[in-house]
């Protein structure tokens, strides 16, 4: 698809962030080009219409950027997957392994809110997938069924690992 060229041109790679080593995928820059931001959401769009979704988990905080548009686009619910202590409400949450230590992620009980209900997951970029794993346990311990999850952005070192705990992995373009 001729859009994806632009959409990997888009994201800014800036060396070092946040700390020594890392190349840091940006997609602030991606945000400015109305144009190009469209394209992405766009190609989410045409993917998951018509699959029966419904409800979209974007994870704190770069799938709240792309999460929503795609929800509104596909007539599907949002549901914010967040870092601990965020949501007031009561809440079920997963843990992680991160590099270093380890993290959390957060979802409202009543979210789901029948069981079977098909979700897709979206957050911008996947590298080890651990993020998306804690996302897929969590949904699907709510009793929902875990469609898809989808990212602007995957590592091409992790290119054969695009399949978590038996999800697909959707991705539009690697990082550079
Ligand atoms: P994983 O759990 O797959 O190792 O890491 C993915 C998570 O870390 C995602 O929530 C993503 O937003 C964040 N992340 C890690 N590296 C980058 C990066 O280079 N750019 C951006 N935008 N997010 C990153």
């Amino acid at each position: 698809d001729p859009r994806l060229q632009g959409i990997s041109e888009a994201i800014r790679v800036v060396p070092h962030f946040p700390k020594q080593g890392i190349m840091f995928n940006d997609i602030t820059t991606l945000l400015l080009r109305p144009g190009v931001f469209k394209d992405a959401v766009d190609l989410f769009v045409e993917r998951y219409r018509g699959m029966g979704i419904d409800a979209v988990a974007g994870i704190e905080a770069r799938g709240f950027i792309f999460g929503p548009a795609i929800a509104l686009a596909i007539g599907a619910k949002f549901i914010p997957l967040r870092k601990p202590r965020k949501l007031p409400g009561e809440v079920i949450s997963e843990k992680y392994v991160l590099e270093y230590g380890t993290d959390c992620l957060e979802m409202h009980v009543g979210a789901i809110e029948r069981p079977g209900e098909r979700v897709l997951i979206v957050d911008d970029l996947v590298a080890t997938g651990g993020t998306l794993c804690a996302a897929i346990r969590l949904v699907e311990r709510a009793g929902a069924v875990v469609v898809e999850c989808a990212c602007l952005i995957g590592l091409p070192k992790f290119k054969n690992l695009y399949k978590l705990n038996g999800k697909p992995v959707y991705v539009l373009v690697e990082s550079r």
